[in-house]
């Protein structure tokens, strides 16, 4: 591992061979051309992604065949449990994928907005870029903010020094005195003090650390931030706090996000659009309410009975039964079969694909939502989103 990489931590460097949070990047890169076709609003496009570990007749498929697309300063939530290949996902999008982790396929292509001369995008196709390009758009336009801030913090440099480092190395034109005036701004945005400048990673708590990632994250003023599971390890208060700050500066700064948890209630309230993973497949597709309201996938539902509703009506949870599925050793048909309470005969033999329904760009795969005539869905797959609103009976007095 480099020396530079290990000193200002994993915001969005989380790679050792990479040094891209300490190399200058003021230089101009011609950026690889992300191929034909105007992205417009949208700033994330990933087709047909793929992801191994391992190589050969050895080789794991973790993420297989994915299609996402996530706009400007809108929020994309990326839900499942461990193992389902969400982190390894963004990581592959971003190229910060250790080894044995392999992209065996697909693109995943960025706008970094239109041309200094207003004609045309700038559009990096990031599985093909060279380690030159992504120095030149991480942290600055894309940035990450990790699981665990104490393993991403460099524990033996003081916080400011961390900030310092970052915008020496990306902002040339900031003298020493700008430099220290933007890490207080950036620490003020999160709610904490400038003293804490002067403080080593372990002399502040588990909300200040994860308050500081999320600062060093938006640093540069990047396009979007991908939130790896931020609040996990904290506990729910702090997490409420975080979150909200968090989306308050969404809404101030305007940069898109993508968030991953296996919490999908929390997601419900903070995404536009949420994906739902499974064994490294997307099971399910949605605008977050109506993904809330009428799941389609009896994943989805699983997960929706899995975690306590922020807000509304106490319910019983009734969780999701079995494990994860290993996958060196993947069960035939649809993968989520052994585990599904709606199983059926085809379904341990045909794997289910991932089909448009409604026309409103939802998507789901699940062979309960092909309209086969012959199969009953059970009420609470087939809910209707927007529900259907009561109409008051008035009887009439005569
Ligand atoms: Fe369950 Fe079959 Fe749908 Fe898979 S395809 S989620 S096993 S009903």
């Amino acid at each position: 591992m480099t020396t530079e990489s290990v000193e200002v931590g994993g915001v969005v460097n989380a790679e050792p061979s990479t040094t891209a949070a300490t190399t200058a990047v003021n230089e101009t890169v011609v950026l690889h051309d992300g191929g034909d076709g105007a992205m417009g609003e949208r700033i994330l496009d990933v087709r047909d992604f793929s992801v191994d570990y391992g190589w050969g007749e050895n080789a794991v498929r973790a993420v297989d065949s994915v299609d996402l697309h996530l706009d400007r300063s809108k929020v994309l939530g990326i839900a499942g449990e461990s193992g389902s290949g969400k982190s390894t996902l963004v990581y592959g999008i971003t190229r910060l994928l250790r080894a044995p982790g392999v992209i065996t396929g697909g693109e995943a292509r960025f706008n970094l907005g239109p041309n200094d001369d207003g004609r045309g995008e700038r559009v990096i196709d990031l599985v093909n870029a060279n380690e030159r390009e992504l120095r030149a758009i991480r942290w600055s336009s894309i940035s990450i903010v990790l699981q665990s801030a104490l393993s991403a913090l460099n524990p033996v440099i003081r916080v400011g020094t961390q900030f310092e480092q970052v915008l020496k190395s990306h902002r040339k034109d900031m003298g020493k005195v700008e430099r220290r005036a933007r890490a207080t701004e950036l620490l003020a945005m999160v709610g904490l003090s400038e003293d804490r400048l002067n403080r080593f990673p372990h002399e502040l708590s588990g909300g200040q650390r994860q308050r500081i990632m999320i600062a060093l994250a938006l640093a540069l003023d990047p396009q979007l931030v991908i939130m790896d599971e931020p609040t996990t390890a904290l506990d729910v208060v702090t997490q409420r706090e975080i979150i909200s700050e968090l989306f308050e500066l969404r809404k101030r700064f305007g940069f898109a996000m993508i968030f991953i948890t296996h919490d999908l209630s929390l997601l419900v309230e903070l995404a536009d659009e949420i994906v739902v993973m499974y064994a490294g497949v997307l099971m399910e597709r949605a605008s977050a309410l109506e993904l809330y309201e009428a799941p389609r996938h009896p994943y989805t539902l699983g997960l929706l009975n899995s975690f306590p509703p922020m807000h509304g009506e106490r319910k019983v949870l009734s969780g999701i039964p079995g494990s994860p599925p290993d996958l060196k050793n993947l069960p035939g048909g649809c993968t989520f079969h052994p585990r599904c309470p709606y199983a059926m005969p085809r379904c341990s033999i045909e794997t289910p694909p991932l089909v448009d329904i409604g026309g409103t760009g939802r998507s789901v795969a699940c062979w309960l939502q092909v309209n086969d005539p012959d199969v009953a869905v059970p009420v609470e797959l087939s809910r209707s989103y927007p529900r259907p609103v009561a109409t008051d009976v008035v009887e009439e007095t005569s």
